[in-house]
């Protein structure tokens, strides 16, 4: 604690922002002098950050050192200073503007009192935990166009402390290494082959000195790896390929060749087959594992991928690796032969918990698939599995094999097939967390279906969506009763989860589908954000709401918790985005009305306020005429949901900020040609389609786009959006929010 004290006191001296309000002598105003010294000091805060300290992390429960605070990942605090008792005084003590305006995901390290945070676009912010006062910024200026390979958004979920150092991975692959006193860049190294779409949304983790890093783009086209490098020189230490390659090469070790016998037929290796690895790890110091997520195959139908059939490991795997050597110890597949994007990139929670008299140590997963895992980390063994969502592709986890038991139909061979859970999951990548005091696990669960349906003459295009998925069943229903019964079965909730009796101990039911990551602490509680535009704390416990406050933004990232001079604060950054929501267009809930990011820092008695956003509505313009025959809008349509659509939204709804085209202005339509072929926007975003979309492609595209915007003008004359206002509260007209 003394550390704490001395550099809180440092930073209040030297950037003059003391508890009374005075913080608006920012980074930009000191002395040269003055930031010299207040670098020196974060720098010697940071300077033992190391596994031993990560490994003893609740002998400083002040601190979050690490991504899940603590190696086992687990996001409990032992603060118990905010509690249930007097959670309901909790105020928000500062929030900081990050300047972000698409999904926000990361998860703040925080070091004596400065929080080290990202942005979209990969930036990296230092804040004064006390204050919210920016510290410093950095900006890996990743090329705008490489957004295209984002299929979930822009998003960066953390960084990484370590010996001084603030290790970020970015959207275009490089692994950078920052000065934590100044955010300078001390090293960076790319981690990817830049010909090939692969994208890093994930936090890196640092075990021996090795810094680790996966990737993303399973959907676009790669073969997935995790990298790990020295962290103080950059160099490449080992590298872990997720899945086979092409097998007229030598494999890279062992594991290659047991994976290579469980794909059969097909050319996967020239589209890359997947695999990627872009969110989960965790470790066990004791056993020395390191335990990565290996996510979906490319495409997804296993058919088109391994027509002979097979498991294909590791798609949708948990792979425990050796962390000095990169070696292959042990894995569990989740879902063999995988076939609907059924990831295992989730949260993994490592614990140890007494199961029928014995202590067990576990790894704990609930991947996409429904299935709520409980392993044996030390080899791998099956223990249990139960479903904690509904499901339709398998019956059961036979326990003595520890396969799925699975429902043919649900591979839809020829045919269609509705299935739960849809490729956004049963859970996504926003963290769980396990409480010990209750036995807990709490989940921010999804209950969704998709249809899927083969696409059956699939031809793999570089640069696009290769899902594998026939887009045509899968196009937005067209009456607005079929809109409004598809959004209405989208449903999110928080879920508390008894991992030994493999079943839910209570739930909380959200008004939105797409909920934030969560945290647990011993004072009872656990912390979400919400997709409506709240931050609450429930009851561990018993899952009863005990506090919740307006944020006017959703929330997708999860909160965590520190304390400065023994006040116990808790943070989260806010900010409305990521796959769900670019993809299904889903409408913002009443009361989640900003595109602007913020990080927001609470505590008990915190007397700060949130200025609240001035709301206009906007009709929507009418557009140019454009005469289009039904075939030239299939042809639009389906051109539209293969290249636009996971940013601009299906059936042209954006459920984000990333600007619904239904609101072009007439000098948008009239430059259509230099926006999507040309790419004069593609400095904020909008890349340019020149090489996949001809003239004739994007006049179709942009018929589509007019032909949905007057169809959705003629919906607004009705009266159904006040039939279902929740559900189409922004179809008719764009809020235009102003912050006073
Ligand atoms: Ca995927």
């Amino acid at each position: 604690m003394r550390r704490v004290l001395f550099v809180l006191t440092a930073i209040g001296l030297l950037g003059g922002c003391d508890r009374d309000g005075d913080s608006e002598k920012g980074a930009a105003e000191m002395s040269v002098d003055e930031a010299a010294a207040r670098a020196e000091v974060i720098r010697a805060a940071t300077a033992t950050v190391a596994g031993e300290r990560i490994g003893a992390a609740n002998e400083e429960p002040g601190n979050w050192l690490a991504h899940g605070r603590t190696y086992d990942e687990q996001r409990h605090s032992p603060l118990a200073d905010i509690n249930d008792a007097n959670v309901a005084e909790l105020g928000l003590a500062w929030y900081w503007d990050t300047g972000d305006t698409r999904g926000l995901e990361a998860t703040p390290i925080v070091v004596d009192g400065v929080l080290f945070t990202t942005g979209t676009w990969s930036r990296v912010y230092a804040n004064d935990g006390r204050t919210g006062e920016l510290i410093w910024k950095y900006d890996p200026e990743v090329p705008r166009e490489w957004g295209k390979y984002a299929c979930c958004d822009v998003v960066n979920r953390g960084v990484a402390v370590w010996k001084g150092r603030v290790f970020v991975g970015t959207l275009d692959g490089r692994l950078v290494a920052l000065d934590a006193g100044t955010g300078e860049v001390i090293w960076e190294t790319l981690t990817i082959d830049q010909e090939r779409p692969y994208t890093i949304t994930g936090a890196p983790r640092v075990i021996n000195d090795l810094v680790v890093i996966g990737n993303g783009g399973g959907e676009y086209g790669v073969r997935g790896y995790v990298t790990a490098y020295d962290t103080e020189t950059g160099d490449e230490r080992w590298r872990f390929w997720t899945v086979p390659g092409d097998p007229s090469k030598p494999f890279e070790n062992p594991a290659m060749e047991l994976a290579a016998k469980t794909w059969s037929g097909g050319n996967w290796w020239e589209i890359g087959g997947g695999g990627t690895a872009w969110d989960s790890m965790a470790f066990d110091p004791e056993l020395n594992l390191l335990y990565v997520g290996v996510g979906n195959g490319t495409p997804w139908n296993r058919d088109l991928r391994s027509p002979g059939g097979g498991d294909n490991l590791f798609l949708a795997s948990i792979v425990a690796l050796n962390p000095d050597t990169g070696m292959l110890v042990w894995h569990y597949q989740t879902t063999p032969g995988e076939t609907w994007d059924y990831t295992a990139t989730q949260h993994m929670i490592l614990a140890d918990i007494v199961i029928d008299g014995t202590l067990r140590k576990v790894i704990m997963q609930a991947p996409k698939n429904g299935f709520f895992y409980v392993l044996d980390r030390t080899d791998g063994r099956f223990i249990s599995a139960e479903p904690y969502v509904p499901i339709n592709w398998a019956t059961h986890v036979d326990p003595d094999t520890g396969r799925p038991v699975e429902i043919p139909e649900a591979r839809h061979p020829n045919d269609t097939a509705l299935v739960f859970p849809s490729a956004h999951g049963g859970h996504n990548w926003h963290p769980m967390a396990y409480n010990p005091a209750t036995g807990y696990v709490y989940i921010p669960a999804i209950e969704m279906a998709l249809l899927y349906a083969r696409e059956q003459d699939f031809e793999y295009l570089p640069g696009a969506f290769n899902s594998g998925i026939d887009l045509t069943p899968l196009l937005p229903p067209k009456t607005v009763e079929e809109r409004a019964a598809m959004f209405q079965s989208m449903k999110g909730h928080l879920a508390a989860w008894d991992p030994v009796r493999q079943e839910e101990a209570w739930r909380v039911q959200h008004p939105g589908t797409w909920n934030g990551g969560v945290l647990t602490t011993a004072g009872n509680l656990v912390f979400q954000g919400r997709s409506d535009g709240h931050f609450a704390a429930y009851a561990a416990d018993t899952g009863e709401l005990k506090w919740e406050t307006p944020v006017y933004t959703g929330i997708i990232a999860a909160p965590v918790t520190y304390a400065i001079d023994g006040e116990q604060y808790v943070a989260v950054i806010a900010g409305w985005g990521g796959s769900f929501t670019l993809f299904t267009g889903a409408p913002r809930h009443r009361g989640n009305l900003l595109s602007e990011g913020r990080l927001l820092a609470f505590k008990v008695g915190g007397e700060s306020n949130l200025p609240e956003p001035q709301v206009t509505y906007v009709n929507i313009p009418e557009p140019p005429e454009m005469a289009m025959s039904e075939e030239e809008l299939a042809e639009g349509q389906m051109l539209y949901h293969t290249w636009c659509s996971s940013c601009h939204g299906s059936d042209v709804h954006s459920g984000s900020s990333v600007p619904d085209l239904k609101y072009l202005p007439a000098a948008s339509h009239s430059r259509w040609n230099l926006i999507v072929r040309e790419g004069v926007y593609s400095t904020v975003g909008m890349p340019g389609f020149k090489e996949i979309l001809s003239e004739a492609d994007a006049r179709l595209v942009h018929g589509y786009v007019v032909n949905r915007t007057k169809a959705a003008i003629e919906e607004c004359q009705s009266d159904y959006p006040k039939q279902y206002p929740e559900v189409f509260g922004t179809a008719c007209t764009k809020r235009v929010v102003a912050t006073p």
